[in-house]
């Protein structure tokens, strides 16, 4: 029987979003390099990405600007430095993907300077968002992949997934990974490896992120001893379709520009006794408020309505819109859309500095794995891909100045798969995927109590004890090792959320409402030694 390979490589880099595949064009050619990633290109976060990437670009804004608005959207919690070394990393980094080709839309009304169109978003006090139409990721995901294909020194593995990474005195030296193809671990040595796993939005039962979101990355560097951060800070989108064949799919807040109207199920309005903005509030008191009333009235989801409007202005502004619902027997020119909140960005992650560099030697991370500091207790939006993009840099520059190729690599023990068996209830698997994402969308969701965390915190130690036992005997899959992860995660955010007794930016909680000055700092958790409760938080 065919058993699992070992691979050496310089640089393992885990995760082919565009923190991933942006690390391994960034790094010398002269570097032997393998990309992983666990499936193929549209089950990430990347390619999904809609609006753009921020960057200053014109005369009339700043550095300084920039900085400004993230900062104010990060509600304290924002590391200045960091934003500052991202805002003025933005146009470099522009100028980078223009050189490989990426298809940017540009000025046609000779508008801006920089010749590129800018767009406005939520919390940005000036247009500085670049964008190709309004599929940016996928444009960057292609030229970027299509960049990665042309190097001899890069290997693209495409369906293995990393299960942990193998460490000794505190030092990364590789990993374990599932081949998918045909299901046996390959082990991998690496001078140097970079996690760009994504977020992990998967952990709710409603996400506008695709399948692969399950916070693998933060989940395997806990297990070898990283600190992480500010897990507590999760941004709902206020508005993902809600059906139960569609999957991820996102409603554009511009429709409730546009006169969208928000409805409960007996068609009366809400959103005006919650502010006096209405249906125009920011995206989180949406979201929130939306929350409120569904579980107020113990409802499955809200409705947006934008009938009113001619059939004619609905077809011509919303066309993919108009079309997806119609995939779904939903007639949006005649009739509501169902929609409910859906988590949609993780703000914090694995603690790095401003070398990508986390707690341990020779591991990095760049991207929605990590926790910079840019994002603070809210992330600005298209503030996440320039994050990927400046950090996929940093960690790539850092690891070519101290990179030695010279000395031997250590040899690394095959996976054991003696001591395990094929299971036959995948059932408990299944039924534990759907129990941990319930369980964390009704207790840990949008607004939260003590009461509800400690709910939930019960549970997710109950499911962990579980799925620990079941991963020690039988042999792993890709849904068994994700549930894995999640259940981590989980516990990784309960723990954040009750930690941080106040109010801020993506937290709340109906318990201490206010912010407070006490806790004008990110939560970090820390496997090895945790002043509160070290024995807990190390079994995670
Ligand atoms: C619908 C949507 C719209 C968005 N719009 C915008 C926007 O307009 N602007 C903006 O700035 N941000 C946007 N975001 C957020 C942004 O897209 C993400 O934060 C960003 O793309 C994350 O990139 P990443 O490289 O860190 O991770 P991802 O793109 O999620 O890639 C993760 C990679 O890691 C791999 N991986 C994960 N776990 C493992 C494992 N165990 N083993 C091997 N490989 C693994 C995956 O297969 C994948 O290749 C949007 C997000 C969504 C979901």
């Amino acid at each position: 029987m065919q058993k699992g390979q070992q691979h050496k490589f310089d640089v393992v880099i885990i995760g082919g979003g565009a923190a991933g595949l942006s690390a391994a064009l960034r790094l010398p050619t002269s570097l032997k390099i393998a990309v992983l990633a666990k499936k193929p290109g549209e089950e990430y976060s990347s390619y999904w990405a809609q609006g753009g990437i921020s960057a200053v670009l014109e005369p009339d804004d700043s550095i300084d600007l920039h900085t400004a608005d993230t900062m104010e959207a990060g509600a304290g919690l924002c590391d200045e430095q960091v934003v500052r070394f991202c805002a003025a990393a933005g146009k470099p980094s522009i100028e980078w993907l223009s050189k490989l080709g990426m298809p940017f839309t540009r000025d046609q009304q000779g508008i801006s300077e920089s010749g590129f169109h800018l767009t406005r978003e939520g919390g940005h006090s000036r247009r500085r968002v670049v964008h190709a139409a309004d599929a940016t990721g996928k444009a960057l995901q292609q030229t970027l992949e299509a960049h990665v294909l042309e190097r001899d020194n890069i290997r693209f593995f495409h369906q293995h997934i990393a299960i942990d990474l193998i460490h000794r005195e505190r030092k990364c030296v590789g990993l374990y990974a599932l081949n998918r193809k045909n299901q046996h671990v390959d082990v991998f040595g690496a001078r140097k490896i970079i996690l760009a796993t994504g977020g992990a939005s998967k952990v709710y039962l409603y996400t506008s992120n695709p399948d692969g979101s399950t916070g693998d990355g933060i989940a395997m560097a806990w297990r070898a001893g990283c600190r992480v951060a500010n897990m507590e800070f999760i941004q709902f989108h206020p508005t993902c379709l809600y059906h139960p064949e569609a999957k991820s799919f996102l409603i554009t807040e511009a429709i409730r520009g546009e006169g969208g109207i928000l409805l409960l199920p007996d068609g009366r309005r809400f959103m005006d006794s919650f502010d006096s903005r209405a249906e125009l509030a920011p995206r989180d008191i949406v979201a929130r408020a939306i929350d409120h009333e569904m579980k107020r009235l113990g409802i499955a989801c809200v409705y947006l309505d934008i009938s009113h409007k001619s059939r004619a202005f609905i077809k011509a502004h919303f066309p993919t819109i108009y079309q997806r619902c119609l995939d779904f027997d939903i007639d949006i020119t005649r009739q509501p859309i169902p929609v409910v909140p859906a988590a949609h960005y993780t703000c914090g992650g694995v603690l790095v500095d401003i070398n990508g560099r986390t707690d341990l030697e020779n591991l990095y991370a760049a991207g929605e794995v990590s926790c910079t500091g840019l994002h603070g207790a809210n992330r600005m939006a298209s503030n996440s891909l320039l994050e990927c993009l400046v950090f996929a840099e940093a960690a790539a520059r850092h690891i070519a100045a101290e990179i030695d190729t010279s000395g031997r690599m250590p040899v690394l023990e095959r996976w054991d798969e003696s001591q395990v068996t094929d299971s036959d209830e995948d059932i408990v698997v299944a039924h534990n995927w759907d129990e941990l994402r319930r369980f964390m969308w009704d207790y840990v969701g949008i607004v939260r109590t003590n009461k509800r965390l400690e709910r939930a915190l019960h549970r997710a130690e109950l499911l962990k004890s579980e799925i620990n036992d079941y991963y020690g005997n039988y042999k792993v899959s890709a849904d068994l090792l994700e549930l894995r992860n999640l259940v981590v995660v989980a516990e990784l955010i309960i723990r954040s959320a009750l930690a941080r007794r106040e109010s801020r930016g993506l937290h709340f909680t109906l318990d201490y409402p206010e912010p407070s000055d006490d806790f004008l700092a990110p939560t970090i958790l820390d496997p090895v030694q945790n002043g509160r409760s070290p024995a807990r938080l190390a079994s995670i």
